[in-house]
């Protein structure tokens, strides 16, 4: 007993001297993290797709709405590229359609060709008046002949349908007939201009033949498209370019 208390005691006195000789003492730092040069990198992702509506070949059909706040910001009026509107109706298309379509119209009439735009850019609640026009003549047969609000080419701002002299002015089939309608099959792509409903192609498209509406997606992506024998809908499709706002 007096042993271990002569043991304890003694283990005290060590503990209390090592105590007094302990003096605080600053540690370098050391990082938590390996110094930047050795810090393992993660590989960068690809990039995420624009949440935009706007990329001018932006795939818009039945499957791939707007939304009907969705307008396009760079409207620009046709009369500023001396492009002939139906009854001179103030019209509007985006900037960059607006200025090809500007050389498009001036180069057919230069070989001869008369091509007015009977309508070019649609708001949302334009093509619901449209639509329902439509509808009240044809019934439920207008939805192969027109656009539910939404789903239309010209809520984009880079579509337009042409007419006419030789059509009666007006915007229909007739249109497919005329010299100018074949002028457009052979040159419109030049311009980046594309028929986006063509004969044969229904059952891709979901439309009926429209002789008179073309689209605008770029000289490039147009003759890309002549080359693929796709429809506009699965070309777009296969380029990823759908409508994100
Ligand atoms: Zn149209």
């Amino acid at each position: 007993m007096i042993l271990a208390c002569v043991l304890a005691t003694g283990y005290v006195f060590v503990e209390a001297q090592q105590a007094t000789r302990i003096r605080p003492v600053r540690q370098p730092i050391t990082p938590s993290r390996p110094p930047l040069a050795e810090a393992v990198i993660p590989p960068a992702s690809p990039p995420a797709p624009e949440e935009s509506c706007d990329d001018l070949s932006v795939l818009v059909d039945r499957s791939h709405p707007l939304p009907p706040d969705y307008y396009p910001k760079d409207l620009a009026p046709l009369w500023a590229y001396g492009i002939p509107t139906l009854g001179g109706a103030e019209m509007l298309l985006r900037r960059e359609a607006a200025q090809h379509l500007g050389h498009l119209v001036g180069d057919a009439a230069a070989d001869g060709e008369e091509l007015v735009v009977a309508s070019a850019y649609r708001s949302y609640v334009d093509q619901q008046r449209s639509y329902a026009r439509l509808a009240s003549i044809y019934g439920t047969e207008a939805g192969t002949m027109s656009a539910t609000p939404g789903h239309s080419q010209h809520q984009l701002g880079t579509a337009v349908d042409f007419t006419n002299a030789a059509a009666g002015y007006e915007v229909w089939r007739a249109f497919g007939s005329t010299s100018a309608s074949s002028w457009l099959r052979e040159h419109a792509r030049e311009y980046g201009f594309v028929l986006a409903y063509p004969s044969g192609r229904e059952t891709e498209t979901g439309y009926q033949w429209e002789p008179w509406h073309y689209r605008y997606v770029g000289s490039g992506n147009a003759g890309h498209l002549e080359e693929s024998g796709l429809s506009l809908q699965e070309f777009l499709a296969r380029e990823d370019v759908l409508p994100r706002c």
